[in-house]
């Protein structure tokens, strides 16, 4: 026995790997346990705003982020001709802060992540599928998490379980198994593409059932995204050509886009989400975080980013008061009721973007919500943002004093 607290987190994801660099910072024993048979997280790309910056700056890692990545303001919103349906100020010393967007390669995120979880002294282990856990009571029996590898069928005490394990979360559908992910109705293709003259700034476009965006993510790299409304489990024969076809009418700097994208970049998913979040965050020793505890749409941007902010929360608010001498229950109470109401409250602004935004249909209706939103000054719009990214990391411990 080390006399360390010890912690396993399921899932070696964003919020996974960000909660066990969290955990080890305040010198908890963290053990991840990741189904890939190796981290080699590939995706696309990812676009941070400043609450995102806020976590990794925590963690100690925004400046290895900002190297791995490019900072660029928002552009705005465009129609799918080009033109500007809400322009958002380039470099105001006031708005800079909400409008600045991290973009970055999601394999070089979640390296960072891992090497510093790995630096700090996180046991990463793949391979390896958490199969179900024992939930343990703080104060009392602890918590045990059962995986499986090709050597066989394991299990492990702790302190604490830490559920990362994404949106179809074993975890959580053990414990809250009401709470279940939904089709959201669309499929998206992404890409990262060479390229050195898109000018850099997050551009969103909005047509018909479809968003388009598109955001640099290294000097010679850009990241697009076009999502649209489609029913679930589509496959087309050739990716590239239908993403072609769908953007064809699309402005010439979208088509240029999609046009220069080779087919090996291409990739589709069909997006899911867990409507209404888990209805509570911790349950005897376990603590659900990242897309297993609040999934929403990719509307706004923000599922990395809180899995983030979980992550930091992980260590502020549960870790370092129970170093300290704080009692658990009273630190996972203080985490749920700090970290539900603010990841639904995103996840309800993400429904409404989309409903406002690519889920409308044709016609009079695309008219009438881009004349509307020409009319819209930028400062509102800026206001609504500044809630989303202002965040600020709990002090660490500071549930104790409460
Ligand atoms: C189209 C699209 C675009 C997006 N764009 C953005 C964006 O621009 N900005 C942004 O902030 N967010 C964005 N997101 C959201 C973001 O990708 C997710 O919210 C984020 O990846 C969640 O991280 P996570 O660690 O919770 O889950 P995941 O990244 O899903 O990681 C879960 C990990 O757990 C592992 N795992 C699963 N089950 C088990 C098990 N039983 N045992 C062990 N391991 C297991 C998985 O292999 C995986 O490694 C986007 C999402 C989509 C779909």
């Amino acid at each position: 026995m080390t006399g360390r607290q010890t912690a396993v987190v399921a899932g070696g994801g964003i919020a996974g790997l960000a909660a066990a660099v969290a955990l080890t910072q305040v010198g908890w024993q963290v053990t991840v346990l990741e189904r890939a048979p190796a981290f080699e997280e590939v995706g696309a790309g990812l676009g941070f705003t400043g609450n995102g910056m806020a976590a990794l700056h925590a963690l100690g890692l925004e400046e290895a982020v900002r190297t791995a990545g490019h900072l660029a303001p928002h552009a705005g919103y465009q129609d799918r001709s080009g033109r500007w349906l809400l322009r958002i100020p380039e470099r105001r010393p006031d708005t800079q802060a909400t409008t600045t967007v991290c973009g970055i390669h999601r394999r070089r995120l979640h390296a960072t992540l891992r090497q510093a979880a790995e630096a700090a002294g996180a046991e990463l282990v793949t391979g390896a599928e958490v199969t179900a856990v024992l939930p343990g009571t703080p104060g009392g029996e602890p918590a045990a998490a059962m995986w499986q590898t090709s050597t066989g069928e394991h299990t492990g005490e702790a302190g604490l379980v830490v559920a990362a394990d994404g949106v179809r979360s074993t975890v959580r559908t053990q414990l809250f198994p009401d709470a279940r992910p939904r089709y959201a109705g669309s499929t998206s293709w992404r890409a990262v593409i060479s390229d050195t003259s898109f000018a850099g700034r997050l551009v969103e476009v909005w047509g018909p059932g479809t968003e388009f965006g598109a955001l640099r993510v290294s000097d010679g790299e850009v990241y697009w995204y076009g999502e649209f409304v489609h029913p679930e489990g589509a496959s087309f024969a050739d990716e590239l050509a239908s993403a072609r076809a769908h953007f064809s009418g699309w402005a010439p700097w979208i088509r240029g886009i999609v046009a220069a994208t080779p087919a090996s970049q291409l990739m589709r998913h069909d997006v899911y989400h867990l409507p209404g979040g888990c209805p509570r965050y911790v349950r005897g020793r376990v603590v659900i975080i990242g897309d297993a505890a609040h999934a929403m749409l990719p509307t706004i941007g923000q599922g990395a980013a809180t899995a983030l902010e979980d992550g930091v929360c992980v260590g502020r608010m549960i870790a370092a008061p129970v170093s300290g001498g704080g009692d658990l229950a009273a630190a996972l109470a203080a985490f749920d009721q700090a970290r539900r109401p603010r990841c639904r409250q995103l996840a309800r602004q993400a429904s409404m973007l989309a409903r406002f935004g690519f889920e409308l249909g044709d016609g009079w209706r695309q008219s009438a919500r881009n004349a509307l939103l020409r009319r819209v000054p930028a400062g509102p719009a800026l206001k609504a943002g500044a809630s989303i990214t202002r965040w600020t990391p709990p002090i660490a411990g500071a549930t104790l004093l409460i």
